[in-house]
């Protein structure tokens, strides 16, 4: 497996930026480090996962634009491992490194409005949709969309807030839900009545190169990912080929060099309807660390270095469980989960963020499990999960 590498690639042991702290930035970190490259990591608040395994660390505001280019000036290239990154301090690193997905991508997957716009625009199909920017809007919304409906925020939105479900009441209803949301931009959205939400990670290179995974099939509780299991069931081959070619699509029409998230609704006819998209690594990709050869991260890595993506070198069946804070806090007092327990089973991996307080909802791990079914895989999710409990 030797990845390929344009003349122009970015090599070892060359210096890449990441914008944010998080968890998927020390996933970064950790693949960045494996194929020999050091990381720059920008984060407003010190002691995030990225910021302890990074080789060089700037703590400071996005807003700190000063601070953004020196950042960006000591590495190679720059990528990002949230969506919500400032158009201002993305520009503030475009100029002294590519930035990769670049700007077009960021705004697109930032702003709802021109998500839906693009999906449209491109053959994509998408639940009918309008966009609400006055009261007056609501009429014509309703008449684009009909009841029920979900209301969300065109910008900044995640993990299922700012969004607001609208089962009857008609335009009056959604005038008061758009209120509700502050009155700001927004977008109605026709509900969808899926029998399944899935995801398709993609990575193209700066040479048009993608590659696929998926689709993967989610499931959410309380708007957070929960569970996420490859291959999908419920879905034959050509089922397969589309959700690629979807995603392989968003990827090409974007020119996106990177890594994306295409997530998808799937309908009772078992065709896709996309629902957003997420310009990096995602939740439901941590999967692709166990049950492939090559892990997203190492596809973000090889992509923001001009390098093509390799084959993702699918191994074996999996699952993921994520492990939220409220696992600390679920025998009414806060204890450490059975780690043990659970990385005594085989075929179990848990990985860990480096958070030190746990708290409801928030992000601490996740662990995967490979079997040789999809369903083995996900059943010993659940039991290595249940293990953490005793
Ligand atoms: P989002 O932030 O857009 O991914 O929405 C969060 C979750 O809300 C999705 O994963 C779905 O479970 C649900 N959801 C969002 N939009 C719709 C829709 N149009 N119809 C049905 N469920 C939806």
């Amino acid at each position: 497996m030797n990845p390929t590498s344009a003349p122009s690639a970015i090599l070892p042991p060359a210096i890449l930026g990441m914008l944010g702290g998080g968890q998927l930035g020390a996933m970064f970190v950790d693949a960045a480090h494996a194929l020999g490259y050091r990381v720059h990591v920008f984060s407003p608040m010190d002691g995030e996962p990225a910021c302890l395994n990074a080789d060089f660390k700037t703590i400071a505001p996005y807003t700190d634009l000063a601070a953004v280019g020196q950042f960006a000036q000591s590495v190679a290239a720059v990528s990002y491992e949230f969506e919500n990154v400032p158009e201002a301090a993305a520009a503030a690193c475009a100029a002294h490194a590519p930035v990769r997905p670049g700007r077009r991508v960021l705004q697109v997957a930032q702003h709802r409005v021109l998500e839906k716009t693009f999906f449209s625009e491109n053959g994509l199909a998408c639940a009918p949709w309008a966009r609400i920017a006055a009261a007056a809007d609501a009429g014509k919304a309703l008449a684009a969309c009909g009841l029920p409906a979900v209301l969300k925020t065109a910008h900044g939105g995640y993990d299922g807030k700012g969004q607001i479900v609208i089962k009857d009441g008609g335009a009056a209803a959604i005038e008061a839900a758009w209120l509700r949301l502050g009155g700001v931009e927004c977008v109605l959205e026709a509900f969808v009545d899926f029998t399944q939400e899935v995801s398709v990670v993609a990575a193209r290179g700066v040479s048009g190169k993608t590659v696929c995974y998926g689709p993967i099939l989610n499931h959410h509780r309380h708007h957070i990912l929960d569970e996420s299991v490859y291959p999908a069931p419920s879905v034959t081959p050509a089922m397969q080929e589309e959700a690629l070619a979807m995603a392989s699509r968003v990827m090409a029409a974007l020119q996106a060099e990177g890594v994306l998230c295409l997530e998808l609704f799937q309908t009772r006819g078992g065709g896709f309807l996309c629902n957003e998209m997420a310009p990096r690594p995602h939740n439901s990709g941590h999967l692709t660390m166990d049950g492939f050869g090559v892990s997203q991260f190492r596809q973000q890595v090889l992509t923001l270095c001009g390098r093509d993506p390799q084959d993702p070198d699918f191994r074996s069946p999996v699952a993921m469980r994520n492990l939220l804070g409220d696992l600390w806090f679920a025998g009414g007092s806060l204890r450490e989960p059975n780690w043990q327990a659970a990385r005594a089973m085989p075929g179990v991996t848990v990985h860990l963020y480096g958070k030190t307080q746990a708290r409801h909802g928030r992000k601490m791990g996740h662990l995967n499990a490979v079997a040789e079914t999809a369903k083995q895989a996900a059943e010993l999710a659940g039991h290595a999960y249940r293990a953490l409990l005793t």
